[in-house]
Parts: C-alpha cells; structure tokens; sequence
C-alpha cells in the first residue's frame, strides 16, 4: 500500500529540478544534470560605501535563479532551503572563511512573518548554519513600516530611505563579536549595509555578509 502511495506521488508531484524546475528522473540531488554542470562558481565583492568588510553571493539573481527564488519564497517551496543552504555554506567558507563567533541573518519584518508564515532568511541561516556547525541567532529586528528598495532610486535615496529600519534590541548578543550576516538576495545592498551598521553600532567587532543571490549592478 505505501509503495502504491509512494507510486502516486511520484505521478502527481514528480521530482523537479530547484532551479529549472524541470521534471527529475530521481529525487536524488534535486538539481538536473544542466542546471548541476552550470552552477556557477561564488564570488565576492564590494559595494562602495557599505559598513559590511567583505561581502560574497552563491548565485546571480538571473532567470532560473530569481524564479527558483520565488517559489520558495512565495511558492510553497519551504524544502529549497535544503538545498539553498549548503551552497551557501560552500560560499562562506570559499570565499569567506570560517573565523566568526555569531551567526545572524537580515529578518523580515513581525508583519510579513505572519502572512507568509515563515522567514524565509531564517530558514536559509539555518540550513546554511548546519553546515558550518553554527546556530544562527536573532539580533536585529525589523520595522513593519519601511518604504520598499526601488533599485530605480539613486544610492544615496536608497540608503536614506532604509535607514532606522533595524533596531538591535539585546546588544549584549553582538557585542565584540566577528559576524557573519546572511540575506537572502542582495539588490542594491542598502538593505545588508544599513543592518550591518546597526550590527556595528551595538559593538559587533566586525560584519561579514553571505547572501544566497546577487542581482547584477
Ligand atoms: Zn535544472
């Protein structure tokens, strides 16, 4: 009877590659053979400007990429993560290092959590965080009301317009501390940049940033 279940399933809801979401012949990887050979190697980088010390990105957020984004973040497709996650890891260690006490990650405000049901960066801090035998911790948190990043505003609008949208309510968590900040997608980096201030303000000794997707500048 499971095996018949399990048969189903498979019929209905076959396996889909997370990034092309083309059907799978087996469960096993969850990526399909293109989309595996073409992951691209993670890069590092600077945006002029930023509080953040380094900075570096598994994926550019490009077609494929930006819609396998979408379902997990609005799809349904909580179990990306998973996946997500060690290509993070992969990053931060590459390209980063190892060397950090405290692990956090760019929350999404009270109000959106509860609509959506999930913090979707949270669930990448986590998985990410397995990897790297660190449990990520909450320290900034977010106002509901914080005016969307238009990528069409200049730089200095963008920074204006993000700042005071974090507050660090318990200090004593990131005080002296080498952080690694993870956010899902980096657009502008006003968003990281303007958390890692805060992050730096609350005595964090210094902010390195991980995010899963970069978009192109
Ligand atoms: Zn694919």
């Amino acid at each position: 009877m499971k095996s018949l279940w399990n048969s189903l399933k498979l019929l209905i809801w076959p396996p889909r590659c997370v990034l092309c979401h083309r059907i799978l012949e087996s469960e096993a990887g969850r990526l399909c053979p293109g989309c595996a050979a073409s992951l691209p190697e993670p890069f590092s980088g600077a945006r002029r400007g930023s509080h953040y010390k380094r900075w570096a990105s598994a994926l550019w957020y490009e077609d494929r990429v930006r819609e396998s984004f979408l379902r997990f973040k609005f799809g349904g497709c909580r179990f990306y993560a998973e996946h997500y996650g060690p290509w993070l890891a992969n990053t931060v260690t590459k390209l980063l290092g190892t060397d950090y006490e405290l692990l956090t990650y760019v929350p999404i405000s009270r109000l959106r959590k509860r609509r959506r049901g999930y913090d979707q960066t949270l669930l990448l801090a986590e998985a990410a965080g397995r990897e790297l035998g660190m449990k990520p911790v909450c320290t900034l948190k977010k106002r509901s009301r914080v005016k969307p990043q238009s990528r069409t505003l200049g730089p200095e609008e963008r920074q204006r317009n993000i700042r005071g949208a974090f507050s660090v309510p318990d200090p004593a968590l990131v005080r002296g501390k080498r952080v690694l900040l993870i956010d899902d997608v980096l657009t502008t980096g006003a968003t990281v940049s303007e958390a890692s201030r805060m992050l730096l303000e609350a005595g964090a000794k210094s902010v390195d940033v991980a995010t899963l997707a970069a978009a192109p500048t």
